[in-house]
């Protein structure tokens, strides 16, 4: 039962008393690139501050041009810069929080030319070499961090995080991978952790006692050559000696084949490798990595694995995740679902990041919190999707009256079948919050209620809203209506018909989703038993990068394929961060993958396909069609005349490209055209 009682008792870190044991960690929100980044970052911050987190942690703020992430990134080398970043430190002390700078060194990371790194060895991730540093490139660069705290000690920060995980620039040094020097920045354990310990010591000596330095150190590396938990141990012992307030704790370099933020990582998962860290050290320890619920948090809490847990995108979720925690309102908590969709792959594509959850995330001074309209309007929803959904909660909570309508027993439409697929169970929150939030602003939910023309008029609304949908597309190969053939929506919803031998037409997000919804092996294990059996991570963290070498399980229980008639690589249409573990996923099922090829015809024989100038049949017990979408329009002509408006949104507006994310986009934005 979750009291959340441990997460409110107060902490001393150095020279603060934080009054809760949340962080809200780094995050990068590509708000640094925006046309006012210290204004929108003020504001991003200030609704978390006000939400009621008591140390907020900056994204990555370079110390010195080579240590960009990417050219135009932040970077603190100038006090002409620090009135800038004062703005925020204010803006975030006003709401009564506290604020830490990031340093972060982007080393063989750093995505322009001028890269620099311990040894010239290039990242598998980044098409740039790194060129290795002199040992006078070495010091100047322990005086850029110096520097660096010293601004941001001037521009009002509390402190400053040293992110020295995830395979950065620091980690480059302490990690064998990637340091093969022989001088004394490389080679034994101790000469390996001499810069980062060197900087700690110089900040410290430089900036006093009243300034935090947290650490985020590599726990584990889940890498070749990486270094092992004992390792990590010794580390923590000599950063608290070397004079650090507090420790984070990272998990997996950024290169790693392995998840560990992603959907498919369970809750809490590393928990145990942070407890290893804190057994050896007396200063406070921090956990991370897919803890988004209260009840994980307080579980980390209450079994002394960490004293404080760091969270980054639940805050993009919720801002408010901590006093809704402090409240006991965790029902009404906008939990994150860890799909990345909208923060981590927007930031690889080059966008601002927001949430597919909470799309005014980032986007805070574009979107002020909603006004109560001065002029409530009668409002139908009709079909209770994402889109309809998050209208109908949004337009109620600007004070319109709002009848939703659905012509099934449940709301969700398409969120009901992605949360059937295995390792996306974390939709079942998001349908939990839309249930609470529906309730909690008085939207009137009409289930098992198909809307139709007479009753709307009738009720004479002043808008009505068609978020009906999509359905899924019906082809037109000869056969189609075989008793072999399903379509997506009738295998997910009734999986009892699906055979042994199993062909997937269509490859994209819904095609791989099936394919891991039919090939799903449930065993009896515990979740991060089965995920770290699942992709060789040594539980104990002994083996060098907590590598076993080996997997377990993954037995495969069907034969299945799955097609795309284009040539070329499966899975391109998916999410940059995500789409690898679920090619992964069906690699280790062995799931076929077929492209390249013509649909010809289905019957008793199977599926017949052209394929480089051959026709070939292919036998199946069952063809699944997951071939994209079509509006589900039946109402629009009927319902165009019955309100003075009639509006259209999410994929019966355009089924192009929708997705979750573009769904709940459509329906606040809407909300937000007819409120203010
Ligand atoms: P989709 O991504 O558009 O994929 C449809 C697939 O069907 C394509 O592989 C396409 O490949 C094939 N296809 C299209 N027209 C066809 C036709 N007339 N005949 C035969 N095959 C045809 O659609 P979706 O999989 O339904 O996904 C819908 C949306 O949800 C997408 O935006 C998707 O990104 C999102 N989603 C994402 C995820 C995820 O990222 N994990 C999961 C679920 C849904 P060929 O034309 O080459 O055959
Ligand atoms: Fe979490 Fe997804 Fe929102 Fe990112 S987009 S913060 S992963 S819910």
């Amino acid at each position: 039962m979750t009291s959340s009682k441990q997460l409110f008792t107060p902490i001393k870190i150095g020279h603060l008393t934080l009054p809760n044991r949340f962080i809200m960690g780094s995050m990068h929100t590509g708000l640094d690139h925006s046309d006012d980044p210290f204004g929108r970052l003020a504001a991003f911050y200030k609704e978390r501050a006000d939400g009621g987190v008591s140390l907020i942690v900056t994204g990555g703020v370079s110390p010195n041009e080579e240590g960009l992430i990417s050219p135009g990134a932040m970077m603190l080398t100038n006090a002409e810069h620090v009135e800038q970043y004062k703005f925020i430190t204010d803006t975030v002390h006003k709401a009564n929080s506290n604020i830490l700078m990031q340093i972060l060194h982007a080393g063989r990371y750093a995505k322009h030319e001028n890269l620099v790194a311990p040894s010239a060895i290039r990242s598998p991730i980044n098409p740039f070499v790194p060129k290795e540093m002199s040992d006078a490139e070495i010091m100047q660069t322990i005086d850029d961090f110096v520097n660096c705290a010293q601004l941001a000690q001037q521009a009002g920060f509390d402190g400053i995080e040293l992110l020295g995980s995830e395979g950065y620039f620091l980690n480059e040094f302490t990690a064998p991978r990637t340091n093969h020097r022989s001088d004394q920045w490389g080679g034994s354990f101790e000469n390996r952790s001499r810069l980062p310990l060197d900087i700690v010591r110089s900040t410290r000596k430089a900036l006093g006692e009243n300034f935090i330095i947290q650490y985020r150190m590599s726990v584990l590396e889940l890498v070749e050559d990486g270094w092992n938990i004992d390792e990590a141990q010794q580390f923590a012992i000599a950063l608290e000696s070397a004079g650090i307030d507090i420790i984070n704790t990272g998990i997996g370099w950024h290169e790693a084949a392995i998840p560990t933020i992603a959907m498919q990582v369970p809750r809490g998962a590393f928990a145990w490798a942070t407890a290893k860290i804190k057994q050896v050290v007396n200063i406070p320890v921090a956990a991370a990595n897919r803890i988004n619920t209260v009840e994980v948090a307080e579980k980390i809490i209450d079994n002394n694995e960490a004293d404080m847990v760091y969270l980054s995108r639940p805050f993009l979720a919720d801002a408010d995740f901590v006093n809704k925690a402090k409240n006991q309102q965790f029902d009404e908590i906008n939990t994150c679902i860890a799909c990345n969709q909208s923060c981590l792959d927007h930031i690889f594509a080059g966008k601002i990041a927001s949430c597919l959850v909470n799309p005014r995330a980032c986007h805070e001074t574009l979107y002020p919190a909603i006004n109560t309209s001065t002029s409530a309007q009668k409002i139908a929803v009709i079909g209770a999707g994402a889109a309809g959904l998050s209208f109908s909660i949004e337009a109620a909570k600007a004070g319109h009256s709002v009848t939703l309508y659905e012509s099934a027993s449940t709301i969700g439409g398409q969120l009901l079948y992605a949360h059937l697929v295995p390792g996306k169970e974390e939709f079942d929150e998001l349908l939990r919050y839309f249930a609470v939030m529906l309730d909690k602003y008085g939207v009137s939910v009409k289930l098992n209620c198909t809307a139709d023309a007479n009753q709307l008029q009738s009720e004479q609304y002043d808008v009505i809203v068609l978020s009906s949908g999509i359905k899924p597309r019906q082809l037109g190969i000869s056969g189609i209506n075989h008793a072999s053939v399903l379509n997506y929506q009738e295998a997910f919803n009734q999986p009892n018909k699906i055979g042994q031998k199993v062909l997937i037409l269509g490859a994209g997000g819904i095609g791989f989703d099936m394919a891991e919804f039919i090939t799903h092996n449930h065993s009896n294990k515990d979740p991060i038993t089965e995920y770290n059996d699942s992709w060789g991570i040594d539980p104990e963290g002994k083996k060098p990068g907590a590598l076993l070498g080996k997997t377990v399980g993954n037995k495969q229980i069907r034969d299945v394929t799955l097609m795309q008639r284009k040539s070329g690589k499966f899975g391109r249409s998916l999410g940059k961060t995500t789409g690898w573990i679920h090619q992964a996923e069906l690699h280790k099922r062995g799931v076929k993958l077929l492209g390249d090829l013509e649909y010809i015809k289905i019957d008793d024989a199977g599926l017949h396909i052209e394929r480089e100038g051959e026709i070939r049949v292919i036998p199946a017990d069952t063809i699944i069609i997951c071939a994209g979408q079509e509006p589900c329009d039946e109402l629009a002509d009927s319902i165009s005349t019955l309100a003075p408006k009639v509006i259209h949104i999410g994929g019966v507006k355009e089924v192009r490209e929708l997705d979750a994310a573009q769904a709940i986009r459509d329906g606040v934005r809407l909300a937000y055209k007819l409120s203010n």
